[in-house]
């Protein structure tokens, strides 16, 4: 099958001294974000081929932290890995250009790849008084996005702001901020939200396009199931808290302190579909929950910058599935070892009592009930 993008040199491809190298970070890359050894190892005999897409990337309503999320990583070096993998044709935010320099090569790009490039959009699309809230080049985002995506050979929707409004949709939404999907109706828009997105999800989607020339299977929102699959609450290191009732109350208190669930500080991990649980941020690898903040459920439009941080939600699906292994209580005495993780352990303990318990004596109703829930 021929391949649907257009293919110009890869610094990589002519098998120069990086090429080990290369094939090494895509195959851990694609291998970090989910894909299969096999397709890794395809992907990287597809990518030292020199397959490289041109790459459009528009920004609208944004505070460009997605661009620079992605520009501050370098385990492995994704910005490198990604610029390599791709042309990037117009940037207005990377461009050394500006003005008609700078449109002169978004016709350019759009003219020669019609029907090949990939549109990224980063950013929300102000719709209200016939978009003239945001203007590039005097022409509205909504015209811009329109032309832009029409010849585009597939879409890709950055950060909540593309994937449905994110910050500038918050309630009054002067605007009538709206993301990428809402504006381009019938289209396929991989989207790929978080405040900033993960660059992890991009690369894994981009990597996919840009040697298999196809699209992550998606959920009815856009997401790529690799990455939002599931929720957080279902791979956070404070899940044994949570099953064995062991709460932090408020900032600071002595369950704060113990690493225990943040759930009673308002954290919407139990309804918040994303990966950032098992992929973490950026070079530290941090991530909210992991510093003591509650998730507050960037990628979820129902969710983020409208219900307040502070205030608890219902929970979807309060216990592991019946699929799922139990949590046995180990026997005999806590080694040394196991002092470092002894809040884990003493959670996943306790946990595997207040499941069975709730087993024996509440059957599956109860099983599904919240803890207590707190508004304001
Ligand atoms: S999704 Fe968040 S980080 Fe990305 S552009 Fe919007 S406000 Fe900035
Ligand atoms: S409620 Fe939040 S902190 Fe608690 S286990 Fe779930 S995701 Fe983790």
């Amino acid at each position: 099958m021929r391949h649907p993008i257009g293919v110009q040199d890869n610094k990589f491809a002519a098998g120069g001294t990086n090429r080990r190298e290369f094939i090494k970070i895509i195959t851990m890359a694609a291998a970090s974000v989910g894909l299969t050894s096999s397709a890794a190892t395809r992907i990287a005999e597809a990518a030292t081929r020199g397959l490289k897409p041109s790459v459009v990337w528009l920004h609208f309503q944004a505070c460009t932290g997605c661009t620079e999320s992605l520009l501050r990583t370098s385990h492995p070096a994704l910005a490198e890995l990604i610029l390599d993998l791709i042309s990037l044709d117009y940037n207005e935010t990377l461009f050394a250009a500006a003005g008609h320099q700078a449109e002169d090569a978004l016709k350019k790009a759009m003219a020669e790849n019609a029907g090949k490039y990939v549109c990224i959009v980063e950013g929300a699309i102000p719709t209200k008084d016939n978009g003239i809230y945001c203007k590039i080049a005097g022409r509205t985002a909504v015209d811009l996005v329109t032309e832009v995506a029409d010849k585009a050979g597939a879409i890709i929707a950055i950060g909540s702001c593309a994937s449905w409004g994110g910050i500038p949709s918050a309630d009054p939404n002067p605007t009538g901020a709206t993301g990428a999907p809402t504006v381009l109706k019938g289209k396929t828009v991989v989207t790929i939200p978080g405040c900033p997105a993960n660059p992890y999800n991009l690369l894994g989607t981009v990597l996919q396009f840009v040697t298999l020339g196809t699209l992550p299977a998606l959920d009815e929102k856009g997401r790529p199931k690799w990455a939002y699959g599931r929720v957080i609450h279902e791979d956070c290191p404070r899940r044994a808290h949570f099953d064995a009732g062991r709460f932090a109350e408020k900032f600071g208190d002595e369950g704060h302190r113990q690493g225990y669930c943040l759930y009673k500080l308002g954290c919407k991990g139990p309804a918040t579909h994303a990966n950032c649980s098992l992929l973490r941020y950026g070079e530290t690898e941090a991530w909210p929950i992991g510093i003591g903040h509650p998730c507050f459920g960037c990628t979820e439009q129902k969710t983020a910058f409208r219900i307040p941080l502070h205030t608890t939600i219902d929970i979807e699906r309060p216990m592991p599935p019946d699929t799922y292994p139990p949590i046995h209580a180990q026997q005999g005495h806590v080694g040394a070892v196991a002092a470092g993780v002894g809040g884990v352990v003493t959670g996943a303990l306790l946990g595997a009592g207040w499941m069975a318990s709730k087993k024996l004596h509440g059957g599956e109703g109860e099983q599904k009930k919240a803890p207590d829930r707190k508004e304001g």
